[in-house]
């Protein structure tokens, strides 16, 4: 039998990851923002090594741009990406969806339950808005956990990082009608489920999924059209 070395990966470089990775999704770096290895070296007190590790990691996953002969850069978030992510994952969702029906539990239904009474509660502050957008997350994260499907998971959660960019950096106040017709939305949801009516989910959810992405598809048009402006 083969043995194969035991890997050890510095601490630095994990360090290094983690703090570029917050940076992106916290808008301290913003989308096509150039990243200096050196200046991010000195800044951090490491040397360059670490830093190029976690770069060619972050750019594994989609989060930076390594340009021959350019350059480092944030990945840009455009509305073509975002449209084109929300049919991946409305696809995926449907297919997990099928599956979810079939293996709902009690239990399951009750954490499902409870997400969509969260999202029920009104949203008027900006803590508010992040803790309905952290619920609505784990709502649509959990009907792809019950599918039990573990590629589809992994595949599933590849998706979001550029989806967290893309609303980060396209925030608008929440229109009154967008929040009434989500919660139009999760409510058929939540039927579906309790119906466990799998083809009456899949339609709904479809449905939402699209039209939250074209929701953001035009945020994301917005804030560009802002920062041109
Ligand atoms: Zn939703």
């Amino acid at each position: 039998m083969n043995t194969l070395p035991r890997l050890t990966r510095t601490r630095a470089s994990d360090s290094v990851l983690d703090m570029l990775r917050d940076g992106i999704l916290a808008s301290t770096f913003r989308p096509g923002q150039r990243l200096d290895v050196k200046a991010l070296a000195d800044q951090l007190g490491v040397s360059p090594t670490p830093v190029k590790d976690a770069i060619n990691r972050l750019a594994a996953e989609g989060l930076i741009e390594i340009r021959p002969r350019s350059g480092t850069f944030v990945a840009e978030i455009t509305p073509e990406m975002v449209g084109e992510i929300f049919e991946i994952r409305r696809a995926l969702e449907c297919l997990a969806a099928e599956a979810a029906v079939a293996r709902l539990t009690p239990e399951l239904l009750e954490a499902f339950t409870d997400l969509a009474r969260q999202l029920e509660r009104p949203v008027t502050s900006e803590a508010e808005r992040m803790r309905h957008e952290q619920a609505n997350v784990a709502l649509h994260m959990l009907i792809v956990e019950s599918s039990g499907n573990q590629r589809l998971m992994e595949i599933y959660r590849s998706l979001n990082a550029h989806l967290t960019i893309a609303r980060i950096h396209s925030r608008r106040r929440p229109e009154a009608h967008r929040l009434e017709q989500e919660l139009q939305e999760h409510r058929a949801m939540l039927d579906a489920l309790q119906q466990r009516d799998a083809p009456r989910l899949v339609q709904v959810l479809g449905d939402h999924i699209r039209r939250a992405g074209h929701d953001l598809v035009e945020d994301v048009l917005h804030a560009r059209e802002k920062e041109q402006a």
